[in-house]
């Protein structure tokens, strides 16, 4: 599967980690992270802190990603932070439809694909997120649900730049909860989300496509989710806050 696509290990570090912090954070890791490595990795940080951390991650080779973006161009949107704002600070990669922007902030399947284009548009990655709630497991509509948040979610897309769309899938119950999804459940899903791609763009897409599992990825479970076929990387919370932890999780993944 590495012939086809990246192994991509991805922070969420959400709202956590000052400035200050964010610095030694990076000192501590560059003293533990191995040379080389065979994935891709990146940590999303507070806006407020992206310069800093660019800075801090160059040597460590860890790019620097947004947890958030605003899809309009520019204007009249007070506290907003526009797609060309982010690129501009050297951001290659963007968090896209997080559960907890939809759940506390009102992100809806049309907000999240307007940003979608909007971050394709400025020449980055979006990480786009999925995921079902418990209650939506529970009823045996996981699949259905799974299947219409990433079709939303790309709509209008085309083929050429899906290759710069990285889908997270992140089982809302599972997230910052201690609770993993086994490795078969979420290799199930992400299995189906590479069948959803494949029937709006053929197999081709399909398979170039990075699919990570999030959701209480640690250094005990990362190998055995790593090890299913379809999840090419991880979306890590939690364990990325801690650096011999996320440390450990980029070596599972190498
Ligand atoms: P967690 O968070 O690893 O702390 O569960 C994952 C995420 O929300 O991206």
């Amino acid at each position: 599967n590495r012939r086809y696509r990246k192994t991509v290990i991805a922070g969420n570090w959400k709202m956590n980690m000052t400035a200050t912090e964010t610095k030694k954070f990076a000192e501590e890791l560059k003293k533990i992270m191995p040379r080389a490595k065979w994935c891709d990795t990146l940590i999303c940080v507070p806006a407020c802190n992206i310069q800093t951390a660019a800075k801090a991650f160059k040597d460590l080779r860890i790019s620097v990603g947004a947890e958030n973006v605003y899809f309009e161009e520019k204007g009249a949107y007070t506290g907003e932070i526009s797609a060309d704002m982010l690129k501009d600070l050297g951001v290659k990669y963007v968090i896209v439809g997080h559960s907890e922007r939809r759940q506390y902030f009102c992100e809806t399947d049309t907000t999240v694909n307007k940003k979608v284009h909007a971050v394709l548009n400025a020449g980055m990655n979006p990480i786009i997120c999925v995921g079902e709630s418990l209650e939506q497991r529970e009823t045996g509509i996981t699949d259905e649900w799974i299947a219409l948040q990433v079709k939303s979610a790309l709509y209008g897309v085309p083929a050429d730049k899906l290759r710069r769309c990285i889908i997270a899938y992140e089982p809302i119950w599972a997230i910052g909860t201690g609770k993993t999804a086994t490795a078969e459940q979420a290799g199930e899903v992400c299995t189906n989300i590479r069948a959803t791609i494949r029937s709006l763009y053929g197999a081709r897409v399909a398979r170039s496509v990075t699919i990570q599992y999030g959701g209480s990825m640690n250094p005990k479970n990362a190998a055995e989710l790593l090890a299913q076929p379809d999840i090419d990387g991880g979306l890590i919370g939690g364990a990325a806050l801690k650096p011999d932890q996320f440390v450990d999780i980029i070596n599972a993944a190498n």
